[in-house]
């Protein structure tokens, strides 16, 4: 059976030291290899940015693809071979801004992928501008007298476009993290988990010590139930959207794959399609 270790490779991140996504990438490798999974059934699909390098630091399959379309590529993986388990990531940029479609639609759709985003408020690769998670006010390169525009609030936006499955939680906290992506990867349909993910050599304001202070951790509040979707969006509201933990939780929606009409049992790659010309007769 694998150990996280199985799931390194010789590839040294180039991230910067204390970089969050240090921490996402451990969580992967150790929740990988806590819910069974070997290397060869594991396919990691990232976007553009500094997240984006993280497919290329595990040994599993993997696909480093363009800005924004990660998870158009991870969900064709998905169908195109159902044994696999799928993991799309990038970051805030990546998915809430040039991805924002793709991250409502793949919600609405439900195959079973798990997203992970690396959100650390800011775009770190370009070197510092806002992003869509960055407050208002906050003040960048692109923004030199404050973001006049809003931050979204991704978590209500994925609970009320019918995600199944909605997690946060904080890098500097391995052991929720590695919790919530074992959650994730177990959940049959589509996972969001959002990832507080500090930049630290361009996000001097949503650092590990803010994070720290503005956190609330789900754990800590009496009743919660993350089966119920208006205390879920209730307490973010509370809360600015800084909880942590499993926010929500549809256990009975059907994944995609299991409604879709002749696709229920296997993927693409089992069903001995040809690849000769007269395969696409007609269709093309
Ligand atoms: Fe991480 Fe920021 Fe450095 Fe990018 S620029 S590697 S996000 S700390
Ligand atoms: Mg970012």
């Amino acid at each position: 059976m694998a150990t996280f270790k199985d799931f390194r490779n010789n590839i040294k991140p180039n991230w910067c030291p204390g970089c969050g996504d240090f921490s996402v990438q451990a969580a992967i490798q150790r929740a990988s290899a806590n819910v069974g999974l070997e290397p060869e059934n594991l396919a990691v699909v990232s976007g553009i940015g500094c997240s984006g390098r993280i497919s290329g630091y595990i040994n599993s399959y993997g696909f480093h693809s363009i800005h924004g379309r990660s998870l158009p590529i991870a969900q064709g993986v998905k169908m195109a071979n159902r044994d696999l388990t799928v993991i799309a990531s990038g970051g805030d940029g990546d998915g809430f801004a040039i991805g924002m479609a793709h991250t409502v639609h793949a919600i609405r759709r439900n195959i079973d992928v798990t997203y992970i985003v690396m959100d650390n408020h800011i775009y770190g690769l370009t070197k510092g501008q806002t992003s869509p998670r960055s407050a208002e006010g906050f003040k960048t390169k692109s923004t030199p007298t404050g973001s006049i525009e809003s931050q979204i609030s991704i978590m209500e936006l994925a609970i009320s476009s019918g995600a199944g499955f909605v997690a946060q939680s904080f890098s500097s906290d391995l052991k929720e993290l590695t919790s919530i992506i074992e959650q994730g990867i177990n959940h049959k349909g589509f996972s969001l988990i959002n990832v507080f993910s500090p930049c630290v050599t361009f996000n001097k304001v949503n650092t590990y010590e803010w994070f720290k202070e503005n956190i609330t951790k789900l754990d800590a509040i009496e009743g919660y139930d993350p089966a119920n979707r208006t205390q879920a969006v209730n307490t973010l509201m509370d809360h600015n959207g800084l909880v942590t933990g499993l926010i929500y939780q549809n256990k009975e929606r059907p994944s995609y794959e299991q409604l879709v009409n002749g696709f229920s049992e296997t993927g693409l790659v089992k069903q001995n399609i040809s690849l000769e010309k007269d395969t696409f007769d007609g269709l093309l």
